[in-house]
């Protein structure tokens, strides 16, 4: 017998959160992470006295964020790969200086959680207690990330965390050929209801409005997120042959170093150190003159314009017909980003210290704004062909669906339903036996 209780990430994309446990009360976690609002950013509480092991299929804070409070005067193992454990130590730290939120734990718990990492290999089966294994397979979602199979009591469960079913520059696609059979899967829904554009047409669009830009005059920003967007843009840029400035600055800096250190988590090393090269890091000391300059594409965070670097640069570009802003990851509404691509409009949170006064500025964009969806998850399509290659092991096929809005779980579920499968979209504390 195998429980699953679904402690976060139901119905919504956040404080992603699963606890297995055996008939015996053996306990391992799944990803705890934390979610961005006002109140209960952490996963939801359980007893946890049993816990044998905790697992992490990848670096983003929704997945990984509140993992040090599992490891407040507790030492379960903590079951990673060398490029996510390097990501969370500096992603966590980042969360925790600059947040105004009372997280109930620091740098401690978080140096704590590194004391009690374990690196497990693709493939390599870990026994965390009677009758419980863990196996990582690649999730092809960025540089580290994994599915894990969970062995409980003679069944197995799958969970995919974030998975992308098309390869990116960056990293191979998930495999869900090389997943043993299995019992249930706990399934990602981000994108159930989207269909991506043609990934190569879209890369062409993305350089030739790009050397357009340059060849004009004009100055390129690219806000990415510092974990695999900004290197997948860098990529793309170096693949189709764009031969101008390039500059990377923020978060993402610190990101492109460590995935230069661990060559095993890429595609092709090679390409992507080459890429790499031509692409110039941003210091304090160079900043200045480069704000002024045109011909150039400068790729920083953040992805939303909510923060970050990119904001150092966005002025005199917005007032620049010449020039372009290329949002190249995905824009959550009420975001400066989501503003900019919808309205035309930036708003500006400015800080007058003289008069102690905030107040916000809107500006139009005099430059050109566009979307480009180099997703890293699975659409739609990619979501149902993955769940049709996975094997199980009895025909009852359960499908938990969870990692989306609540339209698109309960929408990807019932189609699953209609397809012979037994699925749902938990609640938040829902437990189920397998
Ligand atoms: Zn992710
Ligand atoms: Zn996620």
């Amino acid at each position: 017998m195998a429980k699953i209780t679904f402690l976060g990430s139901c119905r919504e994309v956040g404080r992603s959160a699963i606890l297995i446990e055996s008939k015996n009360g053996d306990q391992c976690i799944l990803d705890y992470g934390i979610r961005f609002r006002e109140e209960e950013r952490l996963p939801q509480k359980t007893d946890l006295t049993r816990l044998k092991g905790v697992a992490l299929t990848h670096c983003h804070v929704d997945h990984s964020g509140a993992l040090p409070y599992l490891y407040k005067n507790k030492n379960p193992p903590f079951f990673t790969n060398p490029v996510t454990l390097e990501i969370i130590d500096k992603l966590i730290q980042d969360t925790l200086r600059i947040s105004k939120y009372p997280y109930p734990f620091g740098i401690d718990e978080l140096n704590n959680l590194k004391r009690n990492a374990h690196f497990l290999e693709l493939g390599e089966r870990q026994r965390i207690a009677d009758d419980f294994f863990l196996t990582f397979y690649d999730a092809g979602h960025v540089p580290g990330s994994v599915s894990i199979v969970v062995e409980v009591d003679g069944k197995k469960i799958l969970y995919t965390g974030d998975i992308n079913t098309k390869p990116t520059n960056l990293v191979k696609s998930a495999n869900p050929d090389q997943i043993p059979e299995v019992d249930a899967v706990i399934l990602e829904s981000t994108y159930a209801l989207r269909t991506h554009p043609p990934r190569e047409e879209l890369e062409q669009q993305f350089v030739e409005e790009i050397i357009e830009t340059i060849e004009n005059g004009g100055k390129v920003l690219v806000p990415a997120f510092a974990v695999a967007r900004s290197q997948e843009a860098i990529l793309i840029l170096n693949k189709l042959r764009y031969r101008g400035k390039l500059f990377i600055d923020g978060m993402a800096k610190l990101i492109s170093k460590i995935y230069f250190d661990h060559p095993e988590s890429l595609k092709n090393k090679n390409q992507y150190r080459n890429a790499l090269r031509r692409a110039k890091f941003i210091n304090r000391r160079r900043k200045k003159s480069i704000t002024g300059k045109s011909n150039s594409v400068i790729v920083t965070t953040s992805g939303m314009l909510k923060g970050g670097s990119a904001l150092h640069y966005i002025k005199p570009i917005l007032k620049d017909p010449l020039s372009a802003i290329f949002l190249v990851g995905y824009q959550v509404e009420g975001t400066p980003g989501h503003k900019l691509v919808n309205e035309g409009v930036f708003m500006f949170k400015e800080n007058d210290s003289k008069r102690h006064t905030n107040f916000d500025i809107d500006i139009e964009a005099k430059c050109k704004v566009k979307y480009f969806d180099f997703s890293s998850h699975a659409d739609g399509q990619g979501l149902q062909d993955y769940i049709d290659k996975i094997k199980f092991q009895n025909s009852s096929k359960d499908v938990f669906c969870v990692h989306g809005d609540n339209k698109s779980v309960t929408t990807l579920a019932s189609n699953l339903v209609d397809r012979n499968y037994r699925s749902v979209a938990p609640e938040d504390g829902e437990s189920y036996i397998i």
